[in-house]
């Protein structure tokens, strides 16, 4: 199947597990990964009219969106792009400059930054926090115990628009506990959006409350490293 006959089936997929679960399908934002997709492919998403994007890494997003930036936000001004991976300091201010929304706020350091650089370039995103919810030593995220106090850290001391959460689950694991677990976080804390669900359990994740979903090869097709 091609990149249009995917985003309608994922579209119609969403309506359904939002209808299951007794929300409107206008709760939940499709967020297409196009990281590593060749042009074509994104080209095709754009002509189907997907806006809403999501790239890992600051360097690859700068080149695949970045250098048509002015050209392609005039012709799609309502392009929205998510980053959802690492982001390292000094990398703060091209993602500040590039994005929309920065989904993976995780360190103090990071914060700090990203809130200068938002000042100085008056451009105040909204963020989420990415929590760590399977205490995975190699993955980014704050620990479910350090989120009430990183929040406010957030908020009090640098100023950040701190809209919700973002989880990648363990890959072995039942992701269901995972989802419900950032619900739960969210919902204590007062934050409203929830980005969870990947190609294969994104249903599950508008279950259990997912306000953006990220899929990738389900949209896209497999990803030729
Ligand atoms: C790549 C990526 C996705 C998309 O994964 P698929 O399995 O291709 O849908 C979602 N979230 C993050 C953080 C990613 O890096």
């Amino acid at each position: 199947m091609g990149v249009v006959e995917n985003l309608d089936l994922i579209q119609k997929q969403i309506a359904r597990a939002a209808q299951a679960a007794g929300r409107s399908n206008a709760e939940v934002q499709l967020v297409a990964v196009s990281k590593v997709q060749p042009e074509e492919r994104i080209e095709e998403a754009l002509a189907a009219g997907q806006r809403l994007f999501g790239e890992n890494r600051v360097q690859e997003a700068q080149q695949r969106w970045g250098s048509f930036s002015e050209g392609r936000r005039v012709g799609y001004a309502d392009l929205k792009l998510h980053l959802i991976g690492p982001l390292q300091t000094n990398k703060a201010a091209d993602a500040v400059a590039l994005f929309d929304v920065i989904e993976t706020v995780d360190r103090e350091k990071l914060a700090r930054i990203l809130a200068k650089e938002m000042k100085k370039q008056e451009r105040h995103l909204p963020c989420f926090i990415q929590v760590n919810t399977g205490d995975e030593p190699q993955k980014a995220g704050v620990s479910v115990a350090d989120l009430p106090a990183f929040l406010e850290f957030c908020r009090d001391e640098c100023g950040l628009n701190i809209i919700g959460l973002m989880c990648i689950p363990p890959f072995d694991e039942d992701p269901a506990a995972h989802f419900e677990l950032l619900r739960t976080q969210a919902h204590a804390l007062g934050l409203k959006e929830l980005s969870m669900g990947m190609s294969g359990d994104y249903e599950q994740a508008i279950g259990a409350g997912a306000t953006y979903v990220r899929v990738g090869t389900g949209v896209f097709g497999s990803r030729d490293y």
